[in-house]
């Protein structure tokens, strides 16, 4: 049976798929968009996240590590992230919650049994099982077993992708997804690269073949200030998509600025500190450009 790193079971989700459905975030992602909100999903392994505001100073992280990684320095404590092994000792000792491990080891077998638990729910409103990330197939084989066990249980199943790794591994989850919701951020790959630290031409392959496939598709775009918050950027991803047969609609999500919390928490840089969410009107004035090519649009 094969297990992997889990950043969080998301129960009653809403915004995931159709009806009421839980979200298992995996942890690790292989882009490293310069907007993103769930820094705490980008890398592979476990982590400490650091809230210095609650911590009430009562030292018995500094007893409890090993690794002598919170040490104090002045009367204050401090934490050297470069020795820390991820245990989580800490963070089960810290009451005051100023430490969070981030991550989790998980069988298949646990993440279906918690996914169950609002079966009741899914029946009722026709949600089921959603996988997220970060980027769910990055831990290819522990996405492929919990796919396959949630079908065996009579769920729906979606996965939320960006789709930077080679087309076998859709091919594989293919049988066993109900629906595919896929991110296209730009079509232009150099910018792509120097706003994601990867081109996109796989990503587009990997779009147009999805595209062809029997399964319903959604493609969408997070609308980023200074990135692609125009027709000149929006419009040729809606031409692509128009293009598949099988695409159910395309949606635009705005930029939210609400990661800075936790790109500190993590000790990471936040290179979109600055930037704002767009305007409602802008995004229906997006949303009306890309319906111009015949397709549905929905936006947030
Ligand atoms: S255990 Fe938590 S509250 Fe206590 S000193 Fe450590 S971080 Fe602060
Ligand atoms: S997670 Fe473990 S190694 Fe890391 S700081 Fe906490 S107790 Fe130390």
């Amino acid at each position: 049976m094969h297990s992997g790193i889990v950043t969080n079971i998301q129960r009653f989700s809403i915004h995931d798929g159709p009806g009421i459905r839980t979200t298992v975030f995996l942890k690790g992602c292989n882009l490293r968009c310069f907007w993103c909100h769930n820094p705490e999903t980008l890398r592979t392994e476990p982590e400490i996240q650091i809230f210095p505001d609650r911590c009430i100073g009562c030292g018995a992280c500094l007893e409890r590590c090993e690794q002598h990684a919170h040490v104090a320095v002045d009367g204050q404590r401090q934490f050297l992230r470069e020795r820390c092994v991820a245990c989580g000792r800490c963070a089960d000792t810290c009451y005051a919650e100023s430490l969070v491990l981030v991550g989790e080891r998980k069988t298949v077998d646990e993440v279906v049994e918690e996914v169950l638990r609002d079966e009741p729910f899914y029946a009722r409103s026709g949600g089921g099982i959603t996988l997220s990330g970060g980027e769910p197939l990055l831990q290819f084989e522990f996405a492929l077993d919990i796919l396959v066990r949630s079908k065996e249980e009579g769920l729906h199943t979606a996965i939320e992708t960006a789709a930077n790794y080679p087309w076998e591994r859709l091919a594989a989850i293919l049988p066993f997804t109900d629906l595919v919701m896929m991110d296209i951020k730009l079509l232009e790959s150099e910018m792509h690269r120097a706003c994601t630290g990867v081109g996109n031409q796989r990503i587009l392959d990997n779009a147009e073949r999805l595209g062809h496939e029997d399964r319903p598709l959604i493609i969408r775009t997070p609308v980023v200030p200074g990135v692609n918050d125009c027709d000149e950027q929006i419009l040729p991803i809606a031409s692509f998509v128009a293009r598949l047969p099988n695409l159910l609609y395309y949606e635009l999500l705005p930029f939210h600025p609400m990661a800075t919390g936790k790109y500190q928490s993590l000790d990471m840089d936040y290179r979109a500190s600055q930037l704002q969410s767009p305007p409602k009107e802008q995004m229906e004035a997006l949303a009306d450009a890309a319906r111009r090519v015949g397709i549905e649009v929905k936006h947030s």
